[in-house]
Order: C-alpha cells, then structure tokens, then sequence
C-alpha cells in the first residue's frame, strides 16, 4: 500500500473523443475528475464502463498522468518532517500536510484546481530549501528529491489540462 495520484484527461470536456460516448447526455465528470455516467441502469453503466476501457481517447485509462507518491511508511516520513520543520523559521505546507501526505493510504479524495495552486505555491518554496535544513537524513534526502518531482510534474499537468488531482 502507498499513496498514488493520477490526472484523468479531459478529453470529454475537450471534446477530443475519437469514439462518442453510448449515452452522451448522461456523460459527467465526477470531482476527482474521473468521466462518469448519471444513471443507475447496470446495463447502461456497464456500457459506459466499456467505454472508458477502450479507450475512448489517446490516453491509457483516460489518464494523462498518475504516479506513486510514496509507500505508506514514506509518506509517514514526509508529513513528520514537514509538519515540524523548523528551519527556516514559519514554514508550512498546509495543502502538503493537510491534503496530500496527511495519510500514506488515503484515497478516492482529490485536490481541487485552487487547492493545486496553493500546492503550486508550497512546491516553489520547498524547492529553494535544502531538504536536509528541513529535517530529512541525508540517506532520505534521493527519494524525497524524487517524489517531490513528481508532484511538481503533476501539478504542472494538472493546471495544464484543468483537472482536479485525484488519489
Ligand atoms: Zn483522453
């Protein structure tokens, strides 16, 4: 188990499907951003789901990105050391610690675009600072780096396309 996000496409919104929808008056994007169908009707679901396995679009799971942000005990590692960051002095990181690394195995929560360019905010500070003045052992200092390129790249991704990042 770890914490993992991903980036649903929004090929539906753009209008770039090269294969319509079955219903697409009951096509809908969920919050997380996910594409979704407004019915109840198992056999009009199961069509949907098919649908979305395609896929529909150029994107594998109608996903334009998605990666691991750790295994649980690192995410335990990363909300510690941020939450009691002392140096530099007033340094916080509530959308990293309250919404993202609050839980190694949270999901089916999301970021919203305004929450993601809070979060923009808090990676531009933390990329001035050096890890290890932060807190992190020199021995974390490779994975942390890695992670926190990571999601980086996703909010980049997530702005670019104008989609929620989901988990
Ligand atoms: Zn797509």
């Amino acid at each position: 188990m770890g914490l993992d996000a991903v980036i649903f496409c929004n090929c539906v919104e753009a209008k770039k499907l090269k294969v319509p929808h079955p219903f697409p008056s009951l096509l809908y994007a969920l919050k997380n951003g996910r594409p979704a169908i407004r019915s109840v009707d198992s056999a009009k679901i199961a069509k949907h789901v098919a649908w979305t396995e395609l896929p529909p679009c150029k994107h594998e799971d109608m996903m334009v990105d998605g990666c691991s942000l750790g295994a649980a005990g690192g995410v335990e590692v990363i909300y510690k050391v941020l939450s009691s960051a002392r140096k530099p002095p007033k340094t916080k990181f509530p959308i990293l610690l309250n919404k993202v690394f609050y839980s190694g195995t949270h999901c089916m929560d999301f970021l919203t675009l305004t929450q993601i360019r809070k979060l923009d905010v808090e990676m531009k500070q933390l990329r001035k600072l050096k890890l290890t003045d932060l807190g992190f052992a020199t021995s974390d200092v490779k994975w942390v780096t890695e992670i926190f390129g990571n999601l980086t790249r996703l909010v980049k991704v997530a702005q670019k396309v104008g989609k929620p990042i989901a988990f």
